[in-house]
């Protein structure tokens, strides 16, 4: 079978002047990430790589770039797993890391546990050899004027939280040529968080999860809404019962609307190659790579595509 990889830059209403690097930034990552497939490497390693190049593009809110907490600190988190043998790996709340996803998987590789936090995720990272940067360096120029600008959460949150907002976190799924899957996801969270909140992206099941026997999802949008329908699971179990993955997406989108007016989108891969990249705001920068074609997309509704070349 032929391999696919599909990435996505965060769900929300990305203004115009973000538009055009967005979709740049997910294409690059795709191309990434489909490179490590089409050069032998597995669906794990190229979700790692596709997620990596987001991570250090300042457009996303990951990595380099992300958003800020209420004290205008940098507190990230993400998550990565193998369909292969359910292993999974998270970081949460770690300050001065550029590439959190690669501490996840090193969480998954290296250690007996599922997640890390905070100090111990810091020292873990010490103790590995990943080196840290002074925390300050993570800060874009344009997320510190937003985080000056909005220095109200509740009224962040309901400018970017109703039903057609949300942020950018970054994600990838992918299905290798021997049809193993596996998903990554990384997050700055939500500007003006409290100091320790944890969204859905680093929880198993809520950002993402891969399993060989069902598919692959990232997830992005409102955490606390994603987290109360552990959106994720909940694609697969639509998934598990015999529905396309675009299906299971919109359905799982429109219960967590229904359920508790949250907005998102999410990337997902089938065992067997069948994708989709959905959304419920207004907008999700998304591209993906089947066969010799790269897709990609931002509005509701637009699918372009283009030869994929490395
Ligand atoms: N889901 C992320 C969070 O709540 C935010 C996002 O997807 O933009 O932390």
């Amino acid at each position: 079978m032929s391999a696919v990889l599909v990435v996505h830059g965060g769900a929300w209403a990305i203004p115009d002047e973000l538009a055009k690097a967005s979709v740049e930034g997910v294409k690059s990552a795709a191309r990434e990430g489909s490179s490590v497939l089409k050069g032998g490497g597995n669906a794990l390693d190229a979700v790692e790589a596709a997620v990596r190049v987001m991570e250090d593009n300042t457009v996303f809110n990951a990595g380099h770039g992300a958003t800020l907490n209420i004290d205008g600190e940098v507190e990230l988190d993400a998550f990565i797993m193998d369909g292969r043998t359910l292993a999974s790996g998270a970081v949460s709340s770690v300050k001065n890391i550029t590439n959190p996803v690669s501490l996840a998987r090193a969480v998954m590789e290296k250690t007996s546990h599922v997640m890390l936090t905070d100090r111990g995720a810091n020292l873990f990272a010490e103790s590995i050899g990943i080196s840290t940067v002074p925390t300050e360096t993570l800060v874009s120029e344009y997320e510190r004027k937003e985080w000056e600008l909005h220095k109200n959460y509740i009224t962040g949150v309901k400018e970017d939280f109703g039903l057609k907002r949300a942020h950018d976190t970054v994600g990838a799924v992918a299905v290798d040529c021997a049809g193993n899957v596996a998903c990554a996801t990384s997050t700055g969270g939500i500007r003006n968080k409290m100091v320790g909140r944890v969204g859905d992206s680093p929880i198993i099941g809520c950002g993402g999860y891969a399993d060989n026997l069902s598919g692959a999802v990232s997830c992005t949008g409102h955490g606390e809404s994603i987290l109360k329908v552990t959106l994720a699971r909940l694609i697969l179990s639509h998934m598990d019962q015999g529905k396309s993955a675009a299906e299971a997406s919109e359905l799982s989108l429109q219960n967590m609307a229904d359920r508790v007016q949250g907005a998102g989108g999410a990337v997902v891969v089938s065992p067997s190659g069948q994708w989709a990249a959905t959304f419920t705001t207004e907008r999700m920068a998304w591209a993906a790579v089947e066969q010799d074609v790269l897709w990609f997309g931002l509005d509701p509704n637009v699918k372009q595509k283009e030869k994929f070349h490395q």
